[in-house]
């Protein structure tokens, strides 16, 4: 075999593309990683607040365009890891109903070929692999699961405890939510997660959580089979002349042009950006985009509408790790509102600094610091649905083009007024009913849809399906167009459901990887080098 070619490339090292690599690396097959970022720095900026959210030191500085060819900075990242770098780690499972067909106030989410109970295993590895710590049984919409989370929860801090109780007394049935971070309560001295306020939207700067570099990529190159190249920007895919089979990867590394074949070539780029390299793939044979029969490349997109909203009352909010409480409550309908509306959780601890580059409208009586210092900060996330015409395209010079036009909005405005209702009757057992009719009286509901930039839960712009005309991958996720294309990242989504999308595409890359394994005839059991590496964690 020459130096360039291997018998799997992988491009990508996110949440799709580090799993697979961790996956296959005991295969002892030639694995090449080719990723377009470089490590992230391990330096004091990466919990400050004004470098991360204000500067965005680490976002790409890359500009896209929206659907009026305005310029559009993306908030993503490119870096060994991908999003997992800076992602909160939430790590849910999609509901069983997710993988049917939902009818939504807005139109239908479709069903996907594969059910719940084909992933189910995967889900389980993958809790595993990102040491997912929640409780299973407490929330009301979690399907059936063959094992424990493999921790416990994070515990709530007091005040999150309080709304919990709240919550609860008001007939919602709250959970901790399933987070991946490294934290051992029962082991305060020994743990390497120090339960800190810059986690979501922080690289972990003592390599405490879950993420894909720490958790896989880190692992994937200890095997002597395994390459990682670095700055590794792919240009392009070029098929041989019967369009069938990829033959070379071209790269752009260090200011120069490199070319390396693979047997198999895994794309897992994040659902733009992988969508945009097959549609720059374009050739004699692939005239609309490598792999694009079906004319569905790049379309599709969907990203969740997601909102911040920020409940302030007379009670300060010291807690440090917020992202600890969600309600499902709602996410199927209510019997005002027989549709799906969607999930509620947090995002991590606001303060001032951040505040500022939201810039939200600013409470009476109240400075930015002091509605940082009580706000509970609320993530909510309902499901937005595949519309053809929201897409990605290439335009000038070659740039990414974001069209997209928000629907199935009514979900998302009725369950923020679930969570304002919920809020109202929450008690203050500090101020009594004082504060209750206070916190009534002066509680203010911030609400800022995240803007088009906001592109983290990006998926579904490269579907799979049963048909060739209508998904361009089938349920393996290799190209129905293209024998040795494969992609693992968000883009294979058929319906974006309303929960936080990472751990579906991890459960989903072990379940390709396990189909790649047999497809090159290597066992599908766990390693003995698999074990020993599990065990030296
Ligand atoms: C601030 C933030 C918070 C989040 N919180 C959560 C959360 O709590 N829970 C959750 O489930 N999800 C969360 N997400 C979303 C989650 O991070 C993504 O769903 C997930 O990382 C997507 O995985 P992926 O493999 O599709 O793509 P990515 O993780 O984006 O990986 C894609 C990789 O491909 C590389 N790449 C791109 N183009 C090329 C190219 N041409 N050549 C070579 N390499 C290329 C990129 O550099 C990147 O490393 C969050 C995201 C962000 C930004
Ligand atoms: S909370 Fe834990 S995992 Fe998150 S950034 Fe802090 S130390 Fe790292």
């Amino acid at each position: 075999m020459s130096d360039n070619r291997y018998d799997v490339i992988i491009i990508g090292t996110g949440a799709g593309g580090g799993t697979l690599a961790y996956h296959l690396a005991p295969t002892g097959k030639k694995i090449l990683i080719l990723e377009r970022g470089d490590y992230v720095p391990r330096e004091k900026a990466n919990w400050d607040p004004q470098v991360v959210n204000v500067d965005a030191h680490y976002n790409t500085k890359e500009s896209w365009l929206d659907k009026d060819g305005k310029d559009l900075h993306p908030h993503t990242n490119y870096c060994v890891g991908g999003n997992t770098k800076f992602y909160g780690a939430a790590l849910f499972r999609l509901r069983r109903e997710d993988f049917g067909e939902l009818r939504h106030h807005g139109g239908v989410s479709p069903a996907w070929p594969i059910s719940y109970d084909d992933l189910e295993p995967y889900y389980t590895q993958a809790e595993n692999l990102y040491q997912v710590h929640g409780n299973r049984g407490e929330d009301p919409t979690e399907p059936a699961a063959s094992s424990p989370y493999p921790w416990p929860a994070v515990s709530h801090e007091p005040r999150i405890q309080q709304l919990a109780d709240d919550f609860a007394r008001s007939g919602l049935k709250p959970f901790h939510v399933p987070v991946g971070v490294m934290l051992d309560e029962r082991n305060p001295t020994r743990s390497r997660c120090i339960r800190c306020n810059t986690c979501d939207g922080f690289a972990c700067l003592v390599g405490a959580k879950s993420d894909a570099q720490v958790v896989c990529v880190d692992e994937a190159i200890k095997h002597p089979n395994v390459t990682l190249l670095t700055n590794a920007l792919v240009q392009r895919l070029e098929t041989g002349p019967s369009g069938f089979e990829i033959k070379h990867v071209r790269v752009e590394r260090n200011g120069k042009i490199e070319t390396y074949s693979g047997d198999i070539v895994v794309v897992s780029c994040g659902a733009i950006n992988s969508a945009a390299l097959l549609l720059r793939s374009a050739n004699d044979k692939h005239p609309r985009g490598l792999a694009n029969g079906s004319d569905t490349v790049g379309r599709h997109y969907m990203g969740h509408t997601n909102s911040v909203l920020m409940a302030i009352s007379k009670c300060p909010n010291p807690t440090i790790f917020q992202k600890t409480l969600g309600v499902n409550d709602f996410y199927f309908g209510s019997d005002d509102f027989p549709y799906p509306m969607g999930h509620i959780s947090f995002v991590g601890k606001l303060d001032a600094i951040t505040l500022k580059a939201g810039a939200p409208a600013i409470a009476p009586n109240f400075t930015l610091e002091l509605m940082a210092k009580h706000s509970l900060d609320f993530w909510l996330t309902s499901e937005d649905l595949p519309d053809p015409n929201n897409r990605v395209t290439i335009g000038r010079d070659g740039k990414i083009v974001l069209s997209y036009t928000p629907n199935n909005l009514e979900a998302h405005a009725r369950l923020q007024a679930k969570l304002k209702q919920a809020m109202k009757q929450t008690n203050c057992p500090i101020h009594g009913h004082d504060c209750h009719q206070g916190l009534f009286g002066r509680n203010l509901y911030v609400g800022q849809r995240i803007p088009l930039a906001g592109v983290a839960h990006q998926n579904g712009t490269i579907r799979f399906g049963h048909d060739r005309n209508t998904s361009a991958l089938d349920v393996n996720c290799k190209a129905h167009d293209v024998e040795n294309l494969y992609v693992v990242d968000g883009s294979f989504f058929p319906s974006s459901a309303a929960v936080n999308p990472a751990l579906t595409i991890m459960a989903n890359a072990l379940r390709v990887g396990h189909h790649l394994k047999s497809r090159m005839g290597v066992s599908t059991e766990v390693t003995a080098r698999d074990r020993e590496i599990a065990l030296s964690r």
